[in-house]
């Protein structure tokens, strides 16, 4: 298990946006205008607790641009969550949005819990809660809230009851689309619990077929076994990838032989952490991270590859499945060193692509098959994955900068168009 630093993720996000409005030439007024946040709502709340006591808890949404679409973004529960992180979040899903070419704005938020303290019940509680006091910050046409770290299809039912109760009943079956990644009776989409694993495999697929490289021939790790890290690596598994490393909150573990992510997936959900699973070595985090293969998938947490750990990394390639990995520092060395990056604003994208599908058949009433939603998926990440890749070309930089580059033309695009108040 790795330690989180506490870096600001959101200095890094400002930092990212500099250097690719530089080296656009963004628009002065429109660079003033996206490097600030619309809105920030801090939420303190009381849930009674199983034992009949009062805890306060403190809940966040930062909104950070509404130009292309409603607000969309996860809530997230963890320890780590705060203003800054939030904003950090909150700025890179309007990057994303941009990139993958999606009617909607960026926002995030989350709550300051660890969630394993907590019982099922007080989760829903703190949930129906932290629900009440957003009000009407969130809704179908305004602001969406989907899955993010320790947050799940349960967690959004909860979100769309309560919210539905706060409705008159002639508009509850039109608001629906509150939340997404729901269950899939409560009106989610198939394919939805998958999609940013499955986006990041997408993404390995077309860079795999630029370079070449055969990825039944592949070895690769994978940090984070929730969602993102799960789904990427059971999909990886049908190209007859090698997953050799895995990390999560409880532990690391190494085999070179190859470690069955189904079967892993599996142990995960019986124990709620990889470990004790005894198909593989257990390793400590600089010897995880140091492990020797083609391809490293972080789908953890913030600020994992750092001026102090990117130097162990011994891979070709980092796909970022998680949210800013990999801080400026990092990230310059990774480069000093000649390892490709693959950044999260393009490579995480499928979560909130997919997301934009529930939402839409939220609003036809329509239910699409697998087929339908995975074909659409790859469509849009080949596309964002083309410009970005163009782009790169384009500007001789790296995909992160060029990343930002396609996100920033569509926003000024659309201000310059449109115009500024009043
Ligand atoms: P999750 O809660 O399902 O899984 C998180 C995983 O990270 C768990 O395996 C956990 O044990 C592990 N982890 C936590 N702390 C760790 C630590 N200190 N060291 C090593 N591992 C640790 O969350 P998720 O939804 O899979 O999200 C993972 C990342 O992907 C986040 O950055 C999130 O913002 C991003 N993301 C998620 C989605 C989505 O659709 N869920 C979409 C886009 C981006």
């Amino acid at each position: 298990m790795s330690t989180v630093t506490n870096r600001s993720v959101y200095a890094t996000v400002r930092q990212q946006f500099d250097k690719a409005a530089d080296l656009m030439n963004l628009d002065p007024p429109i660079r003033k205008i996206l490097s600030k946040t619309t809105n920030e709502i801090v939420v303190n709340f009381p849930v009674k607790m199983d034992n009949g006591n009062i805890e306060m808890f403190t809940g966040y949404r930062v909104q950070h641009n509404n130009v292309l679409g409603p607000y969309k973004g996860g809530l997230r529960y963890h320890p780590s969550v705060d203003i800054d992180e939030v904003r950090a979040l909150a700025t890179w899903m309007t990057w994303k949005c941009a990139i993958a070419g999606l009617p909607l704005g960026g926002a995030k938020g989350g709550i300051q819990i660890d969630p394993r303290k907590y019982s099922q019940s007080e989760i829903e509680r703190i949930t129906r809660r932290f629900t009440f006091a957003l009000g009407s910050n969130i809704g179908p046409e305004y602001d969406i809230p989907a899955p993010d770290v320790n947050t799940n299809a349960q967690i959004m039912a909860w979100i769309l009851d309560t919210y539905l109760q706060m409705m008159p009943p002639q508009e509850r079956n039109r608001s629906t689309h509150v939340v997404t990644g729901k269950p899939i009776q409560s009106g989610g989409s198939v394919g939805r619990e998958k999609a940013t694993g499955q986006g990041v495999v997408y993404v390995i697929e077309m860079w795999a077929q630029d370079n070449a490289v055969d990825l039944s021939e592949i070895t690769y790790c994978v940090q984070g076994f929730g969602n993102v890290g799960s789904w990427a690596a059971r999909l990886m598994k049908m190209h007859g990838a090698r997953l050799v490393a895995v990390e999560d909150a409880t532990g690391a573990i190494h085999n070179p032989e190859g470690i069955d992510p189904d079967d892993l997936t599996a142990y995960v959900q019986e124990y709620g952490g990889l470990a004790g699973y005894p198909q593989g070595q257990p390793v400590d985090h600089p010897t995880f991270l140091s492990t020797t293969a083609d391809i490293f998938v972080p789908a953890a947490l913030e600020n994992q590859i750092t001026a102090q750990t990117a130097p162990l990394l011994n891979v070709r390639l980092v796909v970022e499945g998680a949210n800013g990995p990999t801080d400026i520092e990092g990230d310059a060395i990774l480069q000093q060193r000649g390892i490709e990056l693959l950044p999260d604003i393009l490579c995480n994208a499928g979560g909130v692509i997919v997301s934009y599908f529930e939402w839409l058949q939220n609003k036809r009433s329509e239910y699409w098959d697998l087929d339908e939603v995975d074909h659409k998926l790859h469509k849009k990440m080949r596309a964002a994955y083309a410009s970005v890749r163009d782009t790169a070309h384009e500007y001789s930089t790296d995909l992160r900068t060029a990343a930002y580059i396609v996100a920033l033309t569509r926003l000024e695009k659309v201000y310059k168009e449109r115009g500024i108040f009043p």
